[in-house]
């Protein structure tokens, strides 16, 4: 059994400023950059990724694997046509070279938007289906901010999806589909795909799957798999600031050789989604009301998460208004990760360690998530670094912080990087000498991905309300090209129900 393997991943907010270039998949940064050939396996082996789980998969199984390309650009503005086509043609080269094979195992996102192709999934799906013709299984998972297409669905054999927002399930989702390829494979199961869409979008705060209404719609979901002839359900939350038709909530059910009962399936938990429409809103707490909290009640760490700003979605990760009010506050103690940029890094390496510096930081992206602030302060420390990911969120990837420093004013230490990443793992801190127990005040440039490892040590956690292109409300998203009407945007007509086909 040989199964040709790729990685094309990237969250495309369309609400950023500028392109995103094929430099940008190249770049070794949160992710290890433009994977090819052997060098896939060679570095995703153990790595809590999909393709970590189909190289589990493979070598427990004794599956042959045919590794194309692999790549996971940080999430960021529109990506520019040409660098898709570039990465889509290394990919269907690698492919073409690699034939015969028996099946497709592709690990993507879903919300990859270029200049000129709203559904990029869509486009690369199609093309390896073209290329390996009908009867080859081409099994794709796809991140829980998926916005997935019909042509998506359509052109895959099935989709399979995370069901954790943290994404802490990567390894068994990968291996999920992995032995899905080889059931099918041996001809013990015949997929039927059912796909619906919901005239829903939802915040990322509220799309978390620890608590709430999301946690009780994967409930459902779970039951629902447990039914005789469902082989899986796919519900994507849908990534918000993609202003394309067909962003927002999905539903894929994978049944065998049964595609009544996988629409009755999809038509079932599509409906209840849109019954718990109201309870997805998303809760905002003012950043002075976070800090006040912790200052009254001194029990830390209080986590206050700039979900606005937060690199993970495409936002600059430089917002300064969280950081601003932390410094105005005069809080005993409070670190804030990270704050993206390279300028002042290279201003408090001039400095240098030990020494007092007059820094301007953040706000240099856009007008849209706070001014420049000019502060004076203390260098702590100043040099390059990686860490590794020890958390429950993509184990094992090396994170590259790139040249980095600490700078401490007002009891605030304040991590300037490089870099972007999103700073989800409590390593980011350690490897600087911060143990984040010990802080009261945490501000995270991140959703929802630190609730993974920060959940358990954290005393309250705020999702803050501050501006930025990443701002769960969604009512700010200046959309053209959504569908219309959508819920929570639209007056809805009573009888207008969840499904659109
Ligand atoms: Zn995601």
């Amino acid at each position: 059994m040989r199964i040709a393997i790729a990685g094309l991943l990237h969250e495309t907010n369309t609400f950023a400023d500028g392109l995103t270039d094929y430099a940008a998949f190249e770049h070794k940064g949160a992710f290890p950059g433009l994977l090819k050939d052997q060098e896939i396996l060679q570095t995703l082996r153990g790595v809590a990724m999909c393709t970590g789980g189909y190289i589990a998969v493979a070598e427990k199984s004794g599956m042959e694997l045919a590794p194309l390309i692999w790549t996971f650009a940080q999430p960021s503005g529109t990506v520019r046509h040409a660098a898709y086509t570039r990465l889509s043609t290394e990919l269907l080269d690698k492919l073409r070279r690699a034939l015969p094979v028996d099946g497709v195992l592709l690990d993507l996102h879903g919300a990859m938007v270029t200049d000129q192709c709203e559904d990029v999934e869509g486009d690369l799906l199609q093309q390896v289906r073209s290329l390996v013709g009908p009867r080859v299984p081409v099994i794709a998972n796809l991140d829980l901010h998926a916005n997935i297409t019909a042509r998506m669905a359509h052109a895959a054999t099935t989709l399979i999806g995370y069901d954790t927002y943290p994404h802490v399930d990567y390894t068994e989702r990968g291996a999920e589909a992995a032995n899905l390829m080889a059931a099918i494979l041996k001809g013990a199961v015949n997929p039927v795909v059912a796909y619906r869409q919901v005239d829903l979008l939802i915040g990322p705060p509220r799309q978390c799957t620890l608590q709430g209404p999301m946690a009780d719609a994967f409930r459902l979901v779970h039951e629902l798999e447990r039914q005789a002839g469902i082989i899986s359900i796919t519900l994507a939350g849908g990534f918000p600031f993609a202003d394309i038709r067909d962003a927002g909530v999905a539903v894929v059910v994978t049944a065998h050789a049964d595609a009544a009962l996988a629409q009755r399936t999809a038509d079932k938990l599509a409906d209840y989604l849109w019954s718990r429409r109201h309870d997805f809103r998303v809760p905002l707490t003012p950043v002075r009301e976070a800090i006040d909290y912790a200052l009254r009640t001194k029990r830390g760490p209080v986590v206050l998460a700039d979900g606005s700003d937060n690199p993970g979605g495409g936002a600059p990760c430089d917002g300064t208004v969280m950081l601003a009010e932390l410094v105005q506050a005069n809080v005993p103690s409070a670190v804030v990760a990270i704050i993206v940029d390279p300028e002042a890094v290279a201003q408090a390496h001039r400095a240098g360690a030990g020494h007092q510096a007059t820094l301007v930081i953040g706000g240099k992206t856009d007008t849209r998530h706070g001014s420049p602030l000019t502060l004076t302060g203390d260098v702590r420390w100043v040099g390059e670094k990686d860490f590794v990911n020890k958390g429950p969120m993509m184990t094992g990837m090396r994170v590259r912080m790139g040249r980095a420093a600490v700078f401490v004013v007002n009891h605030v230490e304040i991590i300037l990087t490089e870099n972007s990443f999103q700073p989800f793992d409590c390593e980011a801190l350690r490897c600087l000498g911060i143990e984040p127990r010990e802080r009261l005040l945490i501000g995270l440039k991140s959703a929802v991905h630190f609730r993974a490892d920060y959940q358990p040590i954290a005393a309250k956690i705020f999702d803050l309300d501050t501006p930025g292109i990443h701002f769960p409300n969604l009512f700010k998203c200046p959309y053209r090209r959504l569908r219309r009407p959508i819920y929570p945007l639209d007056e809805i007509p009573a009888n207008h129900g969840p499904i659109r086909s």
